[in-house]
């Protein structure tokens, strides 16, 4: 790109599975597409969903349901869902060669448990439609004059086209390439950014102990969510604490809720080692456990209760 000017129909700026799939349908439209991406490679984050299994839609193919697990963007995403809904992405990858199963919660993965081979299947997908892919190239201003983009501008050289598509990731995970600054220089343009908020992210936690935890990893707690003396939400699946707080998908999916309640004052996380167990079953599995070891010590009459950090097998760190 040294140097040069190049004109397309569509210059799409990032290579993201977003990226991708508007690249993808440009294309497929007979647009002259270019891809712009910043990296040497596409999809840096797509390659760590999942657990590298990349969690690609949800069953949920009631989309009035499907909306109501995004709070208050529920309704704006409702359209878009209408238009390309779950049902429509798993039609979109079963053609493109991604077979897929539904696991617990009706996440959908690859068969094949593979993320890398979703990134490689939309990228044959865009050689296919003879889409332009560029490396290594970071769109460092936009343009604009006259009510629309003129061009992007990149290290060396710029790109003009008739329309332009912006697909450049959030904020989280920088080292991936989603690193926000794009936003700015759409602002320029006249778009309202709305404030960026975190979601779908591990969670920080204040205190200190919580790094003596690190590795611990629970299966199938329960997870609630307070805020001045009242149980706001809760989720049960796996947890994991970290050398900063707590990850793991029950704790990724209120992370929202946790972001948005921060902004009004302390939150508080509960954990329910056993969920499915009510009080009086705990209490009677305790004084079972006094019974059964009553030679032992009290730490060791506990031993096969809470979970332990060293001593699990199945300790391993789950990245989601
Ligand atoms: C650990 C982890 C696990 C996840 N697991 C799942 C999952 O299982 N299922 C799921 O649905 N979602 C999952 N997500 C969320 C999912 O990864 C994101 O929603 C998705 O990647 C967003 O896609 P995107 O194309 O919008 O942005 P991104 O994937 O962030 O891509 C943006 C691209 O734009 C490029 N870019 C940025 N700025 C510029 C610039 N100036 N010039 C050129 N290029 C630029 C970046 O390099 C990047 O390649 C997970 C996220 C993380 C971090």
């Amino acid at each position: 790109m040294k140097n040069k000017k190049q004109e397309f129909d569509v210059a799409v700026v990032g290579g993201g599975p977003a990226g991708m799939m508007a690249a993808i349908r440009a294309a497929e439209l007979g647009a002259r597409t270019v891809l712009i991406e910043k990296n040497s490679g596409l999809g840096e984050k797509l390659l760590l969903t999942g657990n590298g299994r990349c969690n690609l839609t949800n069953a949920e193919f009631d989309l009035k349901k499907l909306v109501g697990h995004y709070n208050k963007n529920g309704s704006f995403l409702f359209h878009a869902f209408s238009v390309f809904g779950p049902k429509e992405t798993i039609v979109f990858f079963g053609k493109i060669g991604i077979k897929t199963k539904i696991e617990g919660e009706q996440r959908v993965f690859p068969i094949s448990n593979s993320a890398a081979d979703v990134l490689e299947a939309m990228y044959i997908e865009m050689k296919k439609k003879k889409v332009i892919v560029l490396y290594n190239e970071e769109v460092k201003d936009v343009v604009f004059g006259k009510g629309a983009i003129e061009k992007i501008v990149l290290a060396e050289g710029e790109i003009t086209a008739r329309n332009y598509i912006f697909c450049t990731g959030g904020k989280s995970y920088p080292l991936t390439g989603s690193s926000g600054e794009v936003f700015q220089m759409i602002e320029k343009t006249g778009h309202k950014i709305n404030a960026l908020e975190p979601a779908l992210v591990p969670i920080r936690i204040k205190e200190d102990w919580i790094k003596e935890l690190q590795g611990l990893s629970l299966e199938n707690a329960g997870i609630s969510v307070w805020q001045f003396g009242k149980k706001i939400k809760t989720a049960t699946g796996d947890c994991l604490f970290t050398h900063f707080g707590l990850s793991g998908p029950a704790v990724i999916d209120l992370s929202r809720t946790v972001g948005d309640l921060l902004k009004n004052g302390e939150v508080k996380i509960f954990i329910d080692l056993n969920p499915s167990l009510s009080q009086g079953q705990i209490e009677e599995k305790i004084k079972n456990n006094f019974k059964d070891y009553h030679n032992k010590s009290l730490k060791n009459c506990l031993a096969d209760f809470p979970p332990r950090k060293n001593g699990l097998s199945d300790c391993q760190a789950f990245k989601y």
